[in-house]
């Protein structure tokens, strides 16, 4: 496995592998991996000759200093996980290197950075773009893997990739879970045991939500999972919501729909989890 710390090197590794005829495909991750993330590399290399993921912890996508201190970094392990689950190379570049000669800029994210995340999280989502928008500057993929864990940040990326014509199909891909439903993350390492035990009801409310999908009203699927999450003392709800797949605007009815999204968010202790769940007719 090929390892590019300076940015300029990732551009010359992906000429390379597109002249030996290869599609390289790219997974963006802030390391501390699991399941989740090698599942995406997984798929990439499914789908691509050659595949480049890069470990990152983008300070600007944090509004919380504290939260971006306590983010798990374990990079021997992650290259471990890497090297094992069979990817070519590994961009990890330093700090700062990214925006060598450039400042981040506002982009248009069409008002789908409004609620949801970007309303908890100010500023989180333009972080998240003007960071992917270096990455794909240096590292050129044919394809881009992201998970739909956070489904909020998929559909931001593929409204910046359309609407900047970005050379780069986006790809995403379905959540990878514990046994037991919890949405695996970097940040389930950062709960106790009570609190791992408590997150699981994020899962459990958006099956309730799901299980009254399109029967009855958006209402009482939205109350069915309002329900579950009040059984769990231990949390602190966020937000949830039942929202269009395309605006990711709540929905007041289910017409003009084939697909709702259930988002939740919400605090176990100090760990911010989120989690969704797609829902059809
Ligand atoms: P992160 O390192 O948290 O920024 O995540 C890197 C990529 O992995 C993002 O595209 C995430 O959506 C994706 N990801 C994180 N957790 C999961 C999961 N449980 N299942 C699938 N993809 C995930």
């Amino acid at each position: 496995m090929d390892i590019i710390t300076v940015p300029g090197e990732a551009a010359t590794w992906t000429a390379a592998a597109r002249r030996a005829g290869h599609l390289v495909g790219f997974v963006p991750t802030m390391g501390a991996l699991h399941a989740g993330h090698l599942t995406l590399v997984q798929r990439a290399l499914a789908e691509c000759g050659r595949v480049v993921c890069s470990i990152y912890v983008n300070p600007l996508q944090f509004n919380d200093p504290h939260d971006l201190a306590a983010y798990p970094r374990q990079e021997e392990q992650d290259l471990a996980l890497l090297r094992e689950a069979g990817c070519h190379a590994v961009f990890l570049p330093s700090n700062g290197s990214l925006f060598q000669g450039v400042d981040p800029i506002p982009y248009d994210l069409g008002g789908l950075d409004q609620r949801w995340e970007g309303s908890s999280r100010p500023g989180h989502f333009q972080g998240v773009v003007n960071v992917v928008e270096r990455l794909f500057h240096f590292v050129r993929p044919d394809a881009a893997y992201f998970g739909e864990k956070d489904r909020q940040q998929l559909a931001i990326i593929r409204h910046v990739a359309r609407s900047h014509r970005w050379p780069v199909a986006i790809i995403g891909h379905p959540t990878v879970r514990e046994p037991d439903g919890l949405a695996l993350s970097s940040r389930n390492t950062r709960l106790s045991p009570e609190q791992r035990r408590a997150a699981t009801v994020l899962h459990r409310a958006l099956q309730a939500a799901a299980q009254h999908a399109f029967q009855g009203t958006v209402e009482q699927a939205h109350q069915a999972a309002l329900d579950e999450l009040a059984t769990e003392g231990a949390i602190r709800l966020d937000h949830c919501a039942i929202v269009h797949p395309g605006t990711l605007e709540p929905l007041t009815d289910w017409n003009g729909t084939d697909e709702a999204v259930v988002l939740v968010a919400a605090y176990v202790g100090k760990v911010r989890l989120i989690d969704n769940r797609t829902v059809g007719r």
